[in-house]
């Protein structure tokens, strides 16, 4: 019997994206509901035939989602705010006023929080929990999607978020302790269960991505009490658990006692999962779901130090309950190298994105079952791959090299304190009290990026494409002049990403022209690929940053993305420590916020919106395995600017409460935060540090498809001035405009201008 092979989740979005098309046209009512539901469908066939052609053994159904697989579960178990339950809607309008809010005659609702999922790049939407919830199972959309691949002969395993897991990762806004809730969830599980072995599921999926988190003794209880209770119902269902995103040191010899039938482990970000198992054994009754095929980065594997991997864990585990597995779920990668068609072969032969990936597994069982596996054909040409990769002489930059070793202390310190310069910058700027201004980005209309298509394709020359940049930019200048913003900006029409652009305008990364990931619901994200080492061999924001400026005379603020998070939304190359990577960087970025000081910008922005985003999911390592260098190659960014030039940063969706003090060591001025759909909890935690610089906080969430009002925004300032020094605080939204259109913009901006204005004058 041949090994088997599993995914643990594939890419939802389709090859070119389909997915995204198909819910921003339902949006705006160009696609009906039927044509939603009959293009959702084509997707998820597609996505399990292709998966069954490449002989994939453990197929996942339910890993499809509209927008978001926790919004989904909570939906399922009837976890819905009673805000959202008492709207006049169908269920699939309630389920988007959940995922984006909702403005018109049916109800006006804010959107449920967004947060990053794990340490990833995925958002995923909050679920909350009221008092008095009814938890229950509602809907049938897992269950119709196993039976959907029923007809097409194909038995998958459903997957679903675990009880734990989906808990943990929900805000409790009831009464109701954790364990309790936890309780009161099984009856609903245990159901759902009992509904899928009736239908003839093999084997279901429960992820428990929490594991992987810090578990106390309370933790690891709990989790052991509610599956002992839920493991009964699954009859003749084989229940697998599976978790990702690292180790499951806290708990892994208990899962290990209870009745699952496998588990699934992740190889690669939790190699510490291997010298577990070879310190304890592995349980025999049990299969074991190896995840020895990154579903993070984007590298072909390495089949040399998989198979010595694979040895090893043949030395605890049978061979027949050896499962070959992706480490987490293939969204977080980009579909398919087919659609690169201007990356070069020596390139693409080290590239392994979601569907070569399953491909890699097909060969990792070959060589499994191949004694002599080192002379076979798909390991001798994986090698060469491999060697090629190390080898290629874009890796490696000798000046790159020489400017880093060269670095020094003070390199990493800015003078003077900030306490001195920031009076010195007040002087300077003349900026009244409560300044407003916006994150960077304005709506980026159809027309822009066609344009940027047309130059990108050479169909437009650059002078051409100048000019009509600079038009965007004199326009939004002249809007936010007559909005009465205080601190300007040009508007972002030159970029389609805040990362792939400076990615595109650096040395050393590779561009893919379809290698789109999934951020959140209907967007996704294009990471560059980190191949070489970094250098900026010419300006990248200059020219469009001073022509702004050359129109006003209000302050323009520079705009660049800060080094953390362009490494943290790239595919790292795996041949050098991430801390150097960022160090080559961030001396790239400072090159450009020297130009930007020198042609006489007094306001730079470095944004650092996925600060959080690598932080080690264990916090006593924190700091040393992460904030200490992050933080020092942020502030090598700006160390070397004069005492008047004010540097922002901006950060969002996250939460950063319990990093404040990582955060005033990146030594900005002024911060803006995302806040305006986290409840402003952020304030509380800055006061009580006694956070010392500008703040901020956004008073109006930009993702929800409304328009706040006056009288909201007014709220909102009168909540923050309540908690912060009304003398540090600045006013905008939480984050960039890019995603909203011109029409709600203004109004919301207006309201935004007026609320501020009320304010100092009251
Ligand atoms: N400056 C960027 C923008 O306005 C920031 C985006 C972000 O924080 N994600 O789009
Ligand atoms: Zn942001």
């Amino acid at each position: 019997m041949s090994t088997k092979l599993s995914v643990v989740s594939f890419p939802r979005i389709g090859a070119q994206r389909e997915l995204k098309k198909l819910v921003e046209g339902y949006f705006a009512g160009d696609v009906t509901k039927h044509d939603l539901c009959g293009g959702s469908r084509e997707l998820r066939q597609n996505h399990w035939r292709i998966q069954q052609e490449k002989g994939i053994d453990f197929i996942s159904s339910n890993d499809f989602s509209l927008y978001d697989n926790m919004l989904d579960m909570a939906c399922l178990l009837n976890d819905i705010p009673s805000r959202y339950r008492d709207l006049s809607m169908d269920e699939l309008d309630r389920y988007f006023a959940m995922a984006k809010g909702a403005q018109n005659a049916k109800g006006d609702v804010k959107a449920l929080e967004l947060k990053k999922w794990f340490n990833t790049n995925y958002h995923y939407i909050v679920p909350e929990t009221e008092e008095g919830v009814e938890f229950k199972v509602n809907g049938d959309k897992p269950f119709a999607e196993f039976q959907e691949a029923l007809a097409l002969g194909i038995n998958t395993k459903a997957v679903l978020i675990g009880p734990y897991t989906f808990l943990k990762l929900s805000r409790n806004k009831s009464r109701q302790s954790f364990s309790h809730l936890l309780d009161r969830l099984i009856p609903v599980y245990q159901e759902i269960i009992k509904r899928f072995s009736a239908l003839g599921m093999q084997v279901l999926q429960i992820d428990e991505p929490a594991l992987v988190m810090p578990m106390d003794t309370d933790d690891v209880e709990a989790f052991c009490n509610a599956y002992q209770k839920l493991l009964p119902a699954k009859g003749r269902t084989r229940v697998l658990l599976q978790t990702y995103f690292g180790d499951i040191r806290d708990i892994l010899t208990r899962v290990m006692e209870l009745d699952f039938d496998a588990l699934g482990l992740d190889l690669v970000e939790g190699e510490r999962n291997l010298d577990l198992i070879e310190k304890y054994g592995f349980p025999s009754s049990k299969q074991l779901f190896a995840g020895l095929v990154d579903g993070k980065n984007i590298w072909i594997n390495n089949y040399t130090a998989t198979m010595d991997k694979i040895h090893r864990l043949l030395k605890c585990v049978d061979r027949d309950k050896l499962v070959l597995s992706t480490s987490c779920s293939l969204l977080h990668v980009p579909y398919s190298i087919e659609y690169e068609t201007k990356l070069g072969e020596a390139y693409l032969r080290c590239l392994s994105f979601a569907r070569e990936k399953l491909s890699e597994m097909d060969d990792l069982r070959e060589l499994l079952e191949d004694a002599d596996f080192h002379r076979n054909e798909r390991f001798l040409a994986n090698q060469a791959s491999i060697s090629e990769l190390l080898n290629h002489p874009g890796k490696r930059r000798q000046e790159v090299r020489a400017m880093v070793d060269g670095l020094t202390g003070t390199d990493f310190v800015r003078q003077p304190a900030y306490e001195e310069r920031i009076k010195k910058q007040k002087q300077a700027l003349r900026l009244p009290l409560l300044p407003t201004t916006t994150i960077g980005s304005f709506p980026q209309t159809t027309e822009i990026r066609k344009l940027r298509q047309q130059y990108r394709s050479s169909k437009i020359n650059r002078e051409e494409y100048a000019q009509q940049i600079r038009n965007s930019i004199s326009q939004v200048i002249k809007r936010q002049e007559e909005l009465g913003l205080d601190v300007l900006v040009h508007g972002e029409y030159e970029r389609n990403d805040m990362v792939e652009y400076f990615g595109e305008n650096l040395e050393g990364f590779l561009l893919t022209e379809n290698g789109w990931v999934q951020s959140y619901g209907t967007r996704a994200v294009k990471p560059p690929v980190i191949f070489g080492d970094i250098k900026r061999s010419r300006p990248i924001t200059l020219e469009w940053i001073t022509y702004a400026q050359s129109l006003t005379e209000k302050p323009v603020k520079g705009m660049l993305t800060g080094p953390i998070t362009i490494l943290n939304w790239s595919f790292p190359r795996e041949d050098l420590e991430l801390s150097e990577i960022a160090c080559q960087l961030a001396l790239a970025i400072k090159e450009e916020v020297m130009d930007l000081e020198r042609a006489g910008i007094k306001i730079i922005q470095i944004d650092e919106a996925a600060l959080r985003e690598k932080l080690p999911l264990r916090k006593e390592e924190w700091q040393s395995a992460y904030l200490d260098w992050a933080i020092k190659m942020f502030r090598l960014v700006h160390a070397s600017v004069g005492e008047k030039t004010q540097i922002h940063t901006h950060m969002c969706y996250s939460e950063f409460s319990d990093i404040i003090g990582a955060i005033e060591e990146m030594d900005a001025d002024v911060y803006t935060f995302e806040a305006a759909r986290s409840d402003l909890s952020l304030l509380r935690a800055l006061r009580e540090h006694n956070f010392t610089r500008e703040v901020g906080p956004g008073v109006y969430d930009i993702h929800s498809l409304r328009i706040p009002t006056y009288e909201e925004i007014k709220a909102q300032l009168e909540k923050i001035s309540s908690q912060l020094d009304v003398g540090n605080l600045w006013v905008n939204p939480d984050c960039g405009l890019k995603t909203r259109g011109m029409q709600e913009t203004l109004p919301s901006l207006a309201n935004m201008v007026k609320a501020a204005e009320t304010f100092r004058s009251s």
